[in-house]
């Protein structure tokens, strides 16, 4: 998912870079689900653990990250994955 920084534009820039987008996003694929084809998600949330050991504060950490998970079939296609 791309997301833009409009913050350091200007507003001309900023209403031209958003135009620019609504365009993209109209003429963008639709990505469809891996195993039935379903082009609808539900917005999901995956809980990872980062350990002690890996954490750059030392302590474990517990991270929701957001994915999308097929409305049909469940399925959350490699893309998604986090
Ligand atoms: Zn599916």
């Amino acid at each position: 998912m791309g997301n833009f920084d409009l913050n350091n534009m200007a507003a001309a820039d900023k209403a031209a870079a958003q135009q620019a987008f609504e365009k993209s996003l109209k003429e963008a694929d639709i990505i469809p689900c891996e195993e039935c084809e379903n082009t609808t998600y539900n917005s999901v949330v995956v809980v990872k653990r980062i350990s002690s050991l890996a954490s750059p504060t030392g302590e474990e950490m517990i991270v929701p990250v957001q994915t999308f998970q097929c409305t049909s079939c469940n399925h959350i296609n490699k893309k998604f994955d986090v």
